[in-house]
């Protein structure tokens, strides 16, 4: 960020890269694809993570009083930018450090914080996030998964899709239906499920890429205390939206980071390589290709630091996020979309072989398609913006 940094944020920067450069496991290969299995390179992520939560760089964010170091905005985003440009493995309990612990520390209950958050700030326990359902993505509050009381448990049965990794997960922060005869948004709750519970079977979404790390969860009469309820019963709505807005935004920028760093990656490979004798660099549409991918790659900068202005200044932006997922959408694609140009027909072996440059650019192409769905599609931003920026009739 081109933020002036004050001695202590800088001091911060030079700790957490220190104590990175000491710590990232020697066999961590960044691009997952070239080597690693899927359980191996889970088992990394799980190791780096205990030791980070040992070392108290787990939850920075959290407040003092749960254990985190209550970071400042700006440390919170130097923190983020440090994780990507030291490519350190991705953190495998983001569901409950940026999603789970602070709900619980806004509306959990005293046992529910005590139970919960200092294993998560260990990186001992996991969590899945159960939100989407085969028929609830975009419409998300139309979720059927349904969960009736019966005695002092819950029961829960129905389907989830896309939770990342829930395979390997503790717990399960679960949206579930309590009340199917009042409008859709006001009768579901959020529960937190174990995993391991009777009654759950998961099975694999095989990726486009050949990867494996999204589940679907089966939920088969799952028996749920009744104490387990986060927030009050009918309230997980309110409860799992109320904090997204703001995680969206910081995540975001340690995703700006890893597209900076591959966009210069790209710049030395079209400086260095030759097609048909010519550089790749003086090739005119290869020109035109690194520069408008510059361009947006800095206008998700800029998206990035109106939203950071305004938080800086005390304001809370929310539906500004919806350009920053288009700005995000359009740096992926093109940034991607530039690999392949460069790699020629190099670029389209497939993970594993070293052949293409970089060994994994069309893995990086084929997970951008599925940046313009996760987190709401581009579709629902471009509404959003119609209807509730530019207040424009809804659209049929
Ligand atoms: C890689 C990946 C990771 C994901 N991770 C998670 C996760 O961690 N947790 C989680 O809960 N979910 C996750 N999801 C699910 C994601 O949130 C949904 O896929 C997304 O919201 C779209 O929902 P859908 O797939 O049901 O598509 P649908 O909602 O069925 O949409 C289908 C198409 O119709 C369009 N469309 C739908 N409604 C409208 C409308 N009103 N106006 C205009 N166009 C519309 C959409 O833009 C899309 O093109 C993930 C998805 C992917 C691909």
């Amino acid at each position: 960020m081109d933020i002036d940094l004050s001695p202590q944020e800088l001091e911060f920067r030079r700790e957490f890269r220190t104590w990175l450069e000491h710590n990232i496991p020697e066999n961590w290969e960044p691009r997952e694809a070239r080597g690693q299995s899927h359980h191996e390179s889970w088992e990394l992520r799980r190791d780096f993570e205990r030791r980070m939560g040992r070392d108290g760089w787990l939850g920075v964010a959290w407040p003092e009083e749960y254990g985190g170091r209550g970071a400042t905005l700006m440390e919170q985003v130097i923190y983020q930018e440090e994780l990507a440009r030291s490519e350190a493995p991705g953190l495998a309990g983001h569901v409950g450090l940026q999603m789970v612990g602070p709900i619980l520390m806004e509306v959990g209950t005293d046992e529910q914080r005590a139970r919960f958050l200092p294993p998560i700030l260990r990186g001992e326990e996991v969590w899945y996030q159960g939100f989407s359902e085969p028929n609830a993505g975009s419409d998300l509050a139309g979720l059927q998964t349904r969960a009736v009381l019966d005695g002092d448990e819950w029961v829960i049965s129905g389907q989830k899709v896309w939770g990342g990794f829930a395979e390997f997960a503790d717990w399960g922060a679960v949206l579930v239906r309590t009340d199917p005869d009042v409008p859709k948004h006001k009768g579901i709750s959020f529960m937190v499920v174990d995993m391991k519970s009777p009654g759950i079977d998961i099975s694999y979404i095989r990726e486009i890429h050949g990867g494996s790390n999204m589940n679907e969860v089966f939920f088969d009469g799952v028996r749920v205390p009744r104490d387990n309820v986060i927030s009050e019963i009918n309230d997980g709505w309110n409860a799992a939206t109320r904090l997204l807005t703001w995680e969206r935004g910081v995540i975001t920028l340690s995703i700006l980071v890893n597209h900076e760093i591959f966009w210069e990656r790209l710049r030395e490979y079209a400086l260095a390589n030759k097609r048909g004798g010519r550089r790749l660099a003086d090739i005119p549409h290869i020109r035109e290709a690194l520069a408008q991918t510059y361009v947006n790659i800095r206008m998700m900068k800029l998206a990035n630091l109106r939203w950071l202005a305004h938080y800086l200044k005390g304001e809370r932006p929310g539906l500004e996020t919806s350009y920053m997922k288009l700005y995000w959408n359009s740096a992926h694609k093109s940034v991607s979309d530039l690999a392949l140009e460069l790699g020629g027909a190099d670029a389209l072996e497939l993970p594993g072989s070293h052949a293409a440059p970089e060994g994994a650019f069309p893995v990086e192409w084929m997970a951008s398609r599925a940046t313009s769905i996760l987190g709401g599609t581009e579709d629902i931003q471009r509404n959003i913006i119609a209807e509730r920026i530019y207040g424009l009739p809804r659209g049929s």
